[in-house]
Formats: structure tokens, C-alpha cells, sequence
């Protein structure tokens, strides 16, 4: 019987016993042991170069290819040092994974010699053989050149295996024709445009500041299975989520998984990633169990938000690695099992000055803090204006299954500001000022207890961007996703919303207003204009659906199709273009890869399902059955020959649904494909999974073919 098998094969679970290392060698030893800092490049070059390459990162001047040579020299030399054989331009195409080309430092040739190379332009430039990348039609077949530029804003690392290390230097990568083709380009250049946007506001409030940048911390959701169970799954290996599955006895009901104590396996595992992330410089902080059995959660501390996408990159990287070693596989999907909670990545963001000021930051006395609520009233123009964005930034076929289902925010996008916020918000908009009932302390009832300072407001886990006291929580962030895009829109429209912002303010300091009653009159316009969005209520609740379409006008884009479609809007082109961010034509490659990659998706899931159903799933019925139709007398067996038998045809005439579904193409443009596979593709697949699902609890257990609900989100 499997069953027992594959328990054996779970309790069996034991590596070989890893290095340990104490706190203080952690911090001392291991944190950033791997990066190549600027420290290090500074006591490996001379003074004036090391001075002209910090003028490149600090101010953005073009490197002097002779520094290049010499900073490629010292990588090279620092990374054989740390046992790297080869060197690669580590970039992040539009399939939204990384992705990297090696190239040995090593040339051996015939004499015996091996000469080490890697110039100045081989670390700035590389011509990958890009013609198999995503382009969204930027790119022809026949000018398939691509270029990687070094980013020096975001320092290179070494990534080990088994066998080695390579050296991964981050770039950005682009066509011949200059048109971005990665994720991180749009993100430079959005954090471009805040800086340029945020520092002429900062100086009306006479902020010292040199320059301004986004900062995000983001909160990686994910489960984790045994190997065993996981290929055992063509559902899993081909899709990431589990395509057929009847609910388990017990789901997470009991409540008892989230926060509960972390199995040793599980945390075996963790301190592990953990270790290696330090290694790789990526502040991990926290780890704990999720609301779902089989789920837990790692989130780092913020950084700034280019830096901080690299790193989210490499921990989903360094948590798919690492769990094989412990004979588990980490599921990064939205929504690997249908009914239980989905996974997310919650992304913290904030705007800051290179001085260490959080520019959202409410203080002790936030009703007095002018440039608090300047900033704060941008954010809410900017979410309001732009929902749109903030929704398309996050669609895609599997968060689909995610957003909406009652475990995650809305596909409305709303705020919550919380009570303190709101309330004072409201007094500047009805003229009467000050902070209204004061936050004051939580009052525990306890003596022992110490005194805990209420926070600006509760939290709201159903909001889809809340403002948690001193950063907003974007939580509509899809788990596997890459969080660039999503930062990229927030960037770019609160760069804009403070660009008009600033406008105005100085229009009316111009007009002899002083500064207090200049932004109070703005804080109160913007706020009127924009409160619609402001939502501190229960975002899950059908009357919320119904308030913010009707009452408010928000948009609900249900489905990711009906979010892509708005990507290419007037109002996104001129906006994305007005801030350099994006062009009209990278704009709509975007968006047709966006069609494409929902296509693709739901195609492979829609041929998966056919074949599993067709060649696992009904054989495993009808072997059934005919093991019954041995029996010849007694109720039960025949009763159960009947109850399978029903749901084998009810399967059999899903199944010829889904098999002509599969076949039609539903048209020749991409967004056609796409609308065929949500509107026919997705119900039939269901209607196959729904008799599939039937067959699992009738089915003796012996025939069915693949690990179930029960086994895999239990067993660790
Ligand atoms: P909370 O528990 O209130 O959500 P945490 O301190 O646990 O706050 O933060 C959750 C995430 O938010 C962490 O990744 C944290 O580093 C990040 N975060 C905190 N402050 C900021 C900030 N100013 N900008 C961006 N992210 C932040
Ligand atoms: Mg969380």
C-alpha cells in the first residue's frame, strides 16, 4: 500500500548533520560571507579608482571603462577566492523567474595553462543568446540580440552547489533596440522617478535629503510537501497545484497549524535556507507555521526595493533548493489545494530619504505632522487613481484561484487606514483639526502585563493595501510572483500623485499661504476627492462588493484577463511614459506576454487534467469496478458498483467535454486563447475535477493513484 510506503519514506528523513553555528558567528562569520559588498571592493582597489566607481553607484555617472577592468579584476580575484569556477550576468526576463547564462573564468588550452579571464566589458555588458526569452513582439526572431547591463546598484553574490559556486553579478536586459526586456529596468527606473518626484516636495518642507528611494519588505507565504507525495502528483510536477483532490477529513478548521509549534523536519529545513540566505546577505527575520496545515511563512527586513526584488528572487530560489535536501518540495503557487488557504507575498512598502527618514512615518503626533499627511495624502490619491494598476500588477491565472475566495483580499482595491488615521483625516476635511480621541494604551487588565502602546489602528487581514503604522502592506501579491512589477506601480503612481501634490502646494506658497494652512488645504481637498477608496471595513463581505461597484464606483476586475486588458489604457501609457518608466511599446509586450503566459498556463493545466483524468484516475475506477463486479451477492457490493459507475460516466462525459475544449484555439490572437481557456477551458477542467473528486471517496483506496489531501498536507 503506498500509504505505508510513502510514511516510511517521510519518517525516514535524516541529512547529514549540518555545520552549526552559534548567533554570534551568524552574525560575525556567516552574514554576507557571499556578497561582494562595497567594503570589499574598496580594500581591493586603489583609492581613486574605488572613489570614481562610488561616484557611479552614489550618483549615477557613467563607469570609466579603464575602473571597469580594474573592478572586474578584483571580483574575479574575490570570488576564485570563494571557490567560483564561473561567472554569469544574473538577470530576470519576463517569465517572471531569474535567469543566467555561465561562462567559465577558466580557458584551458592546449599547453596546459589555464588563463583566467573577465574583463571590464564582460562585466558591464553580455550578449546572451536571447531569442528564446519573452518579448511580446519587441523582438523579431531575426534580431534576436539581447544585452545584459550590470547593475551596480544591487551587489553581486555567490550562488553554491553541490559541487561549486558561480559568480552571479545582477543586470538589467534589454533588446538591440534598447526596449527593456526584464523586470528590473522599469524598476530602476520607477525608483528614478520617486526620487525625482519626492526630494523638490521634501525641500518645502525644508527635509535635508539627498536622495529619495523606495523600501520594501516582503513576506514570502509557502508550502511545503514530501518529495515523495510531491512526483506522485503530475498535477504538482506539471502546474504547481493540485488539479484533482477531495477535502480532507479535517482542513485548517482547528485552527492549530497557524503559529503552532514548527516541526523539527520543517525546522531542520528553515534554519538551513536561513543560513545560506545570511550567507547571501538577505536579512531573513521571521519564520512561523500559516493558517493553512502544510504552510509557514519567511520574511525578511526591508530593503531598499531593487535590492530587496533581487533578494526576494533568491529566497524562493534558495527555499526550492533547500527543502529537497530534506526530502520535502516548497510550493510556491497561490493555490496549490482548492479549499484551503492560498499563499501570498505580502509586500511592505515605504518611501525613505538616503538620511534614514521613513517619509511615512506618523510620529507620536501625527495630526501635526504636515509632511506626513502630505505623503499619506499622496499614497491615497495615487491607490484611488490607479487601481487599475495595482490590480493588473498582480493578475495571473493562479492568483486567480486565490484573490477573492474567502482567504484573501478582494480583486477590489481599497485601503485601510485604520480608525486613528481615518478619524483624523476626517477632523481636517470638516475643518476642525487636532487627533480626535487620542490612541492611548491598550489596557491589558493586568498588572504584570506591561503596558502596550495602541498601534495607529488594528490590523485588517482583509484589505487589500493597509497602512500598518508606518509603511503600507500591498497584500494582494501573488506568492510566486515576482514582486518587481507590483513595486514598479507603486513607485510610478505615487510618484505622480506627489508631482501634482508638490504643484499645487507651491502654487499656493507662491500665492503667500504659509506651509500649515497650504497643506491642510491640500490634505483636505485630496482627501475628499479620493476617500472613496478608504475602506476599514470587512473587505470578504458580498455588501462591501456591492458598496464599492455601486456606491463608491471602484472597479472589480474579477478575473486577471479582465485586469490585463486595461494595461495598454490611455491613461497607463501616458503615465508609465510621462515618468520614463515604460513606452507605449514595451507597455503592450507587457501586456500580450501577460495574455500569453495566462494562456499557457491554463493550456498546460487543461492538458494535464485530460491526462491524468484519462489515464490515472478513470483506469483506477474501472479496475475498481471490476474487482466489485466479482462479488456477486450482498447490497453494499452492489450499491458501490453503482455509485462508481455514476460518477465514471459522470467523469467519461466531463473528460470528452475537456478533450474538445483542449482542441479548439478559440482564435488566433493571443488574448483570444486566452479568453477561450478562462471561459471554456477552466469550467470544464472543473466539471472533470468535480467527478474525479467523487471517485476519490468511493474508490477503494488501494486503486487510487496519487497521494490525497489527507497525506500530503499531514504527513511531515
Ligand atoms: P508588522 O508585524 O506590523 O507587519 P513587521 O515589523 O513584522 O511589522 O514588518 C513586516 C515587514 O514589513 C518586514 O519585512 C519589515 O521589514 C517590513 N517593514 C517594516 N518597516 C518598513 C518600511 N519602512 N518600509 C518597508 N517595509 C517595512
Ligand atoms: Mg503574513
Amino acid at each position: 500500500n503506498q500509504d505505508f510506503e510513502v510514511v516510511a519514506a517521510a519518517r525516514n528523513w535524516r541529512i547529514d548533520v549540518q555545520q552549526k553555528h552559534t548567533p554570534q558567528q551568524l552574525v560575525s562569520e556567516v552574514f554576507g560571507e557571499d556578497v561582494l559588498t562595497l567594503e570589499t571592493l574598496r580594500q581591493r582597489l586603489s583609492k581613486p579608482m574605488f572613489k570614481s566607481l562610488q561616484a557611479t553607484l552614489e550618483r549615477g555617472d557613467p563607469l570609466d571603462p579603464k575602473i571597469a577592468d580594474a573592478v572586474a579584476l578584483a571580483m574575479k580575484t574575490w570570488a576564485m577566492d570563494k571557490g567560483a569556477t564561473h561567472y554569469t550576468h544574473w538577470f530576470q526576463p519576463l517569465t517572471g523567474s531569474t535567469a543566467e547564462k555561465h561562462d567559465s573564468f577558466l580557458s584551458p588550452s592546449s599547453d596546459g595553462s589555464a588563463l583566467a579571464q573577465f574583463s571590464g566589458s564582460e562585466l558591464i555588458q553580455a550578449e546572451p543568446d536571447a531569442s528564446s526569452f519573452p518579448s511580446g513582439g519587441l523582438r523579431a526572431t531575426f534580431e534576436a540580440r539581447g544585452y545584459t547591463a550590470w547593475d551596480p546598484s544591487s551587489p553581486a553574490f555567490i550562488m553554491r552547489h553541490a559541487n561549486g559556486a558561480t559568480l552571479c553579478i545582477p543586470t538589467a536586459f534589454a533588446s538591440w533596440t534598447g526596449e527593456a526586456l526584464d523586470l528590473k529596468t522599469p524598476l530602476l527606473r520607477s525608483i528614478e522617478a520617486l526620487n525625482k518626484a519626492v526630494v523638490p516636495a521634501l525641500n518645502l518642507f525644508d527635509t535635508p535629503v539627498g536622495r529619495v528611494s523606495s523600501s520594501l519588505g516582503a513576506e514570502q507565504e509557502y508550502f511545503l510537501i514530501d518529495e515523495d507525495y510531491f512526483y506522485r502528483r503530475p498535477d504538482l510536477v506539471m502546474t504547481g497545484r493540485t488539479l484533482f483532490g477531495a477535502k480532507p477529513p479535517r482542513g485548517q478548521e482547528l485552527e492549530d497549524h497557524y503559529f503552532g509549534a514548527i516541526p523539527d523536519r520543517v525546522l531542520s529545513f528553515m534554519t538551513d535556507a536561513e543560513t545560506q540566505l545570511y550567507a547571501l546577505g538577505i536579512p531573513v527575520k521571521t519564520r512561523h507555521n500559516e493558517v493553512a496545515p502544510g504552510q509557514f511563512e519567511i520574511a525578511p527586513i526591508y530593503e531598499q526595493s531593487n535590492v530587496a526584488a533581487d533578494h526576494q528572487q533568491l529566497i524562493m530560489q534558495v527555499l526550492r533548493n533547500t527543502a529537497r535536501k530534506y526530502g520535502l518540495v516548497a510550493l510556491m503557487h497561490e493555490k496549490p489545494f482548492a479549499g484551503i488557504n492560498g499563499s501570498g507575498k505580502h509586500c511592505n512598502w515605504s518611501m525613505g530619504t538616503d538620511l534614514g527618514d521613513n517619509l511615512l512615518e506618523p510620529g507620536a503626533t501625527p495630526h501635526e505632522n504636515l509632511q506626513f499627511l502630505f505623503f499619506c495624502s499622496a499614497v491615497i490619491k495615487a491607490v484611488d487613481e490607479h487601481q487599475d494598476l495595482l490590480r493588473i500588477s498582480v493578475a495571473s491565472a493562479n492568483n486567480d484561484h486565490r484573490l477573492g475566495a474567502n482567504e484573501a483580499p478582494p480583486a477590489i482595491i481599497s485601503i485601510f487606514l485604520g480608525s486613528e488615521l481615518t478619524e483624523i483625516l476626517d477632523r481636517i476635511a470638516s475643518g476642525q483639526g487636532g487627533r480626535g480621541k487620542a490612541a492611548g494604551f491598550l489596557g491589558l487588565g493586568s498588572s504584570v502585563l506591561p503596558e502596550i502602546p495602541r498601534h495607529a489602528g488594528d490590523r485588517n487581514r482583509t484589505s487589500p493595501f493597509a497602512f500598518t503604522g508606518n509603511k503600507f502592506e500591498f497584500r494582494a501579491v501573488g506568492s510566486s510572483q515576482s514582486i518587481s512589477f507590483p513595486i514598479t506601480v507603486l513607485n510610478t503612481i505615487v510618484a505622480d500623485a506627489v508631482q501634482v501634490l508638490t504643484q499645487e502646494l507651491k502654487a499656493k506658497l507662491a500665492d503667500g499661504q504659509d506651509l500649515q494652512s497650504a497643506v491642510g488645504e491640500l490634505v483636505k481637498a485630496t482627501y475628499e476627492a479620493h476617500k472613496r477608496i478608504i475602506f476599514n471595513g470587512d473587505g470578504y463581505a458580498e455588501a462591501w462588493h456591492q458598496e464599492a461597484e455601486q456606491e463608491r464606483g471602484l472597479l472589480n476586475m474579477r478575473t486577471s484577463l479582465d485586469a490585463i486588458e486595461h494595461l495598454s489604457d490611455a491613461k497607463n501609457v501616458a503615465l508609465f511614459g510621462k515618468y520614463n518608466v515604460l513606452s507605449e511599446r514595451e507597455l503592450a509586450a507587457r501586456q500580450e506576454i501577460m495574455y500569453d503566459i495566462y494562456f499557457k498556463t491554463v493550456n498546460i493545466e487543461g492538458e494535464t487534467t485530460e491526462s491524468v483524468a484519462a489515464t490515472q484516475i478513470m483506469p483506477a475506477a474501472l479496475a475498481y469496478l471490476a474487482e466489485l463486479s466479482g462479488i456477486k451477492a450482498g447490497k453494499a457490493a452492489s450499491a458501490i458498483s453503482e455509485e462508481v459507475a455514476q460518477a465514471a460516466d459522470e467523469m467519461y462525459d466531463a473528460l470528452s467535454d475537456l478533450r474538445a475544449q483542449n482542441e479548439a484555439q478559440g482564435g488566433e490572437e493571443v488574448h483570444e486563447k486566452a479568453h477561450h481557456m478562462r471561459d471554456h477551458v477552466l469550467p470544464a477542467m472543473q466539471a472533470v475535477r468535480q467527478a474525479a473528486d467523487k471517485l476519490e471517496k468511493v474508490v477503494a483506496a488501494k486503486h487510487w493513484p496519487m497521494p490525497t489531501y489527507r497525506q500530503m498536507l499531514f504527513v511531515k
